[in-house]
């Protein structure tokens, strides 16, 4: 089996400092977390911006100092900025993070609800964002909160706006969206291209059991305060927490993990 590609999510939009200290917001914390996320097994980071007042944000500026902390560190790990539709709202200003030339960036290929929002991602905002990526080489990680979401990245293949091998995350477990079930995972899993390339990204208390059933089928993994501020029941995760967590249980099921170096392989890019 393919080694295992854990990603790290440390912040995301929703996560406050009143919810959980551990939550890294400033590009000093987030690029700090990383690091240590790295240096345990974690091989791509997904990034999102917060402003001054830890506000989600799309402006570059916060972008770029987190990408600037980890490359003045020498981190090597694969940077993949989030375009997701909860940090602005106009494809230019959700394309903004993808001027600084990460190696991957998040594509949603639909719309679905988030618990409080939409998760709005109309077909020209999709097109927007796919042909951006495109052009700039980016690769698009595309974000499934339904099962159209998969068929719509299969379309924009078809007419030439995404390359294959497409690389796509379930997301599951968010309030209003997919529940997190292994039906609701397999079904997914049996949705897919055959080239395809996936992780899961399981938001609640099925965190770890679904994760580990991505695994045995040959998917990667993301992790993160972004997907869960609880490690378990009553207990506050850490970023690192749940990358050792998850490369323990790779080390028992005997699958070995992927550093940066190996994510271009797996993921098909060159
Ligand atoms: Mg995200």
């Amino acid at each position: 089996m393919e080694k295992l590609i854990i990603t790290i999510a440390p912040t995301g939009n929703v996560p406050t400092k009143t919810m959980t200290p551990h939550v890294p917001v400033t590009p000093a914390e987030i690029a700090r977390d990383l690091i240590a996320c790295y240096e345990k097994g974690a091989a791509v980071a997904h990034i999102h911006a917060r402003d001054d007042e830890g506000v989600p944000t799309c402006d570059s500026k916060y972008f770029a100092e987190t990408l600037r902390l980890l490359d003045e560190a020498g981190c090597p790990i694969i940077k993949q900025i989030s375009t997701g539709a909860r940090g602005g709202k106009s494809g230019a200003a959700r394309a903004e993070g993808l001027e600084l030339n990460p190696l991957s960036g998040s594509l949603s290929t639909g719309s679905s609800n988030f618990p409080a929002s939409i998760n709005a991602n109309d077909p020209q905002l999709v097109e927007y964002l796919a042909e951006t990526m495109l052009k700039k080489n980016i690769k698009p990680e595309i974000e499934v909160f339904d099962v159209a979401m998969i068929h719509n990245a299969i379309r924009l293949q078809k007419e030439g706006l995404l390359k294959g091998p497409l690389l796509f995350n379930f997301v599951l477990g968010v309030k209003g969206s997919l529940p997190a079930t292994p039906k609701n995972l397999f079904f997914l899993y049996e949705s897919l291209p055959t080239d395809a390339v996936w992780s899961v990204s399981v938001i609640g208390p099925q965190h770890v059991n679904l994760s580990v059933m991505a695994m045995a089928l040959g998917g990667h993994v993301r992790v993160g305060i972004e997907d869960n501020v609880y490690y378990s029941k009553g207990v506050l995760a850490t970023n690192v927490a749940l990358v050792e967590r998850i490369v323990s249980i790779a080390k028992a099921m005997g699958r070995e993990i992927a550093w940066p170096e190996d994510v271009e392989r797996i993921w098909g890019i060159n």
